[in-house]
C-alpha cells in the first residue's frame, strides 16, 4: 500500500464520497428549488468509467475502504450499474454505498446489489405523499417506498434514510417518523439543513438544530453506538423497543471536523477537501493513464496537506459550494 492518506492534524482518510454527476430530476427546495441547470464548460463531461476505476483505485491503494457513489442523482447515469460493479472490484474497498432520491430504486435495486451495492442511502423528506411532494417536487412517494420495500426483498438488511427536518415544513412528523422505524431496520438519519451559496432566507426561517433531537431522544431512553473508522459523520442511537436506529448529522456542531474522515471527488474530476470552502483540485488530467497513479496520489497528499483544521460554518462560511447536488452531498 502507497501511505495512508492523512492530513496535518493526523486525520486519516477511509472513506471517499465520489459524486457521477451533477444532473437531479429532483427540485428539493433545500437543494434544486428551481431544478437541475447545466453549469458553465461546454464539453466538459462527467467521469467515464474507466477515470472513475483509476481514482478509485489510487484512493484504495492509500487506504480508503469505502466508497459512496452520489450526485445529484447517481442513478440517473446509464452506466450506475456498471459504475457500482467497477467500484466493488477494486482491491480493498470492502463498503460500496449510494445515496439515491430513490426514484429508480423499486426498478433496478436487484441489479445493484448483484453488482456489488453493499449500502443504501435513501433521502425521504416526509411521510406525507402531499408534504414529500411539496419538498421535492416530485409526486413520487409511493415509488420511493415501493423502492425501499424492494430493496428489503433483494436482501438488504438495513436501509439508511435521509431526511432533512425543517421547521414548519416537516419537523412536527418526527413521531411519525420514529413510529415508522418501530418495526423496520431502517437507520433514520436526520441531517441539519445546511446552508449553501444559492439558498436565499430558507436557511434562516427553517433550519433545525440536532441539539434539540439529540436531547429529546436521549430523555427517551435512545443511546449513542459507538463508531467505527469508516463510518459517516452520524452519531447513530439504539433503542430497545426499536428494529429501527437514528443517526444525527449536525455539522454546526462544535468539533464535527474532528472526526473527518471523507473526501470529496466531483463529477467532473476535482478533488474537494471539505464539502464547503474551496474551489477544488483537479485530478482529471492524471485519470487518463494506469501510468499516473503514482502522480496522481503525490498531487492528493499535498493537498491534504493543506485541508482546514473546520469549515468555518459558524462564522456563516457557505464557502463556494452554491448547493449540494454539485459536489455530492
Ligand atoms: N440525489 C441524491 C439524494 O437526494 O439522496 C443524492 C445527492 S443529495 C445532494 C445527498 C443528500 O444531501 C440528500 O440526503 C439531501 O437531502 C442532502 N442535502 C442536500 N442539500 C442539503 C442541505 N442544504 N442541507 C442538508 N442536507 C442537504
Ligand atoms: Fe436532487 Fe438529491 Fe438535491 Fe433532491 S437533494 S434536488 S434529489 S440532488
Amino acid at each position: 500500500m502507497a501511505q495512508q492518506f492523512e492530513d496535518r492534524f493526523h486525520r486519516k482518510f477511509y472513506y471517499l464520497r465520489l459524486s457521477v454527476t451533477d444532473v437531479c430530476n429532483f427540485k428539493c427546495n433545500y437543494c434544486l428549488p428551481d431544478g437541475y441547470k447545466p453549469s458553465g464548460q461546454k464539453n466538459s463531461s462527467f467521469l467515464a468509467l474507466p477515470e472513475i476505476k483509476r481514482v478509485v483505485r489510487a484512493f484504495a491503494d492509500c487506504g480508503t475502504s469505502k466508497v459512496r457513489i452520489t450526485g445529484g442523482e447517481p442513478s440517473l447515469r446509464k452506466d450506475f450499474t456498471d459504475i457500482i460493479q467497477t467500484v466493488a472490484e477494486t482491491n480493498g474497498i470492502n463498503k460500496i454505498a449510494t445515496t439515491t432520491n430513490g426514484y429508480r430504486m423499486e426498478k433496478q435495486v436487484a441489479e445493484w446489489r448483484e453488482a456489488g451495492l453493499t449500502d443504501i442511502n435513501v433521502s425521504v423528506d416526509s411521510l406525507d405523499p402531499r408534504m414529500f411532494y411539496q419538498i421535492t417536487g416530485e409526486n413520487k412517494f409511493s415509488q420511493v417506498m415501493g423502492g425501499i420495500d424492494r430493496a428489503f426483498e433483494v436482501g438488504y438488511q438495513q436501509i439508511k434514510v435521509n431526511v432533512v427536518l425543517m421547521k414548519d415544513v416537516n419537523s412536527q412528523e418526527l413521531p411519525a417518523f420514529l413510529n415508522w422505524i418501530k418495526d423496520r431496520p431502517i437507520q433514520l438519519r436526520f441531517i441539519e439543513l445546511m446552508q449553501t451559496g444559492e439558498m436565499d432566507d430558507l436557511f434562516q426561517k427553517h433550519h433545525v438544530s440536532g441539539v434539540g433531537i439529540r436531547n429529546q431522544l436521549i430523555a427517551n431512553g435512545w443511546l449513542l453506538k459507538a463508531r467505527a473508522k469508516n463510518d459517516g459523520p452520524a452519531q447513530v442511537f439504539i433503542h430497545p423497543d426499536y428494529k429501527g436506529e437514528i443517526g444525527l448529522i449536525m455539522p454546526y456542531e462544535k468539533d464535527f471536523c474532528e472526526s473527518c474522515n471523507r473526501l470529496r471527488v466531483s463529477a467532473k474530476g476535482k478533488l474537494h477537501l471539505c464539502l464547503f470552502g474551496e474551489h477544488g483540485v483537479e485530478l482529471r488530467d492524471l485519470l487518463q493513464q494506469d501510468s499516473q497513479e503514482e502522480a496522481l496520489i503525490q498531487r492528493i497528499q499535498e493537498q491534504l496537506q493543506t485541508k482546514s483544521v473546520s469549515h468555518f460554518l459558524h462564522d456563516g462560511n457557505s464557502g463556494m459550494t452554491p448547493h449540494l447536488a454539485s459536489i455530492g452531498g
